[in-house]
């Protein structure tokens, strides 16, 4: 695996793999990496000859400070992971080289409703800094695919909207969610939970499954409740839209939790 660290460089790596005729994909992520971050790997492996995979904490997506200085770093475990994986290339850039001109006043995007329901709403800012970063990433590697863990359903959403924005031609695939088995989907994250908390935890997903059962929202929700969460919202959303819609085989159960400091998410098709 080759590791680069300044866009110049890589950038120049890219250009000889399109020459070479070379179909690129791609999986950005945050680093502190676990088997869901892996299964995309895999699956950009088994559909395109190259694959780049990104880690960069993104300060302008982080709209709660503490969560950003307390984002699990681990590189010398992603990279072995990485290699293991047979990942061809990892770009490791500085915030300096990702945003040269510094975080502030930088553009906006229009992401029309996303912007202001469930994690929109939520995290404010959140979603422009998603496609600040995303913008700055995808015209650095130009990927043919690019893979992404619908555990962020929104993020999915909102990233296809910015590659219609942009008028790119990119595949965005939306890959299945990896969970421990206790059905706790996989999150960087879940390294803060302490021991009880991440027992706990596990109600999330317990309070999907009920819903998928035919529970109530209330119900769900005070399965959460119970398990100490606070709850950001819990959702049935018109899986096109994300515009609430009643229970049915095609609507998708929403979560944002936090469990103690940690805020998680999950999702599940009913
Ligand atoms: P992150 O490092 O959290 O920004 O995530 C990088 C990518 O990995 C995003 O596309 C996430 O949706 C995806 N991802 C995170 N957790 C999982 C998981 N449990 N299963 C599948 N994909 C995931």
């Amino acid at each position: 695996m080759i590791l680069f660290k300044k866009t110049g460089d890589l950038r120049r790596w890219i250009e000889q793999q399109q020459i070479s005729g070379n179909a690129i994909g791609f999986v950005p992520t945050m680093g502190a990496l676990h088997a869901g971050h892996i299964s995309l790997i895999d699956i950009s492996k088994r559909s395109c000859p190259v694959t780049v995979c990104s880690i960069f904490v993104n300060p302008t997506q982080f709209n709660d400070p503490g969560d950003y200085q307390k984002y699990p770093i681990t590189i010398e475990k992603d990279i072995a992971l990485l290699e293991a994986a047979g990942t061809d290339a990892l770009f490791l850039p500085e915030v300096s080289e990702m945003y040269p001109d510094g975080i502030t006043n930088l553009e906006t995007y229009d992401l029309g409703h996303l912007e202001t329901i469930l994690e929109g709403k939520y995290r404010p800012g959140h979603f422009q800094g998603v496609c600040q970063v995303m913008r700055r990433l995808l015209r650095l590697v130009r990927p043919d695919d690019l893979f992404m863990g619908s555990k962020d359903y929104q993020q999915c959403m909102v990233v296809q909207r910015l590659i219609h924005l942009m008028d790119w031609s990119i595949r965005l695939h939306r890959c299945p969610i990896v969970r421990e088995p206790d059905g706790l989907a996989m999150s960087s994250r879940n390294t803060r939970l302490t021991p009880p908390e991440r027992q706990r935890a596990t109600a999330i997903y317990q309070s999907l499954l009920a819903l998928r059962s035919g529970a109530s929202l209330t119900i769900a929700e005070k399965m959460l409740t119970d398990a100490q969460f606070r709850t950001d919202y819990i959702a049935i959303c018109d899986p096109e839209t994300l515009e609430p819609t009643t229970p049915s085989p095609n609507s998708i159960a929403l979560i944002a939790a936090f469990q103690g400091e940690v805020r998680l998410i999950d999702n599940l098709q009913l």
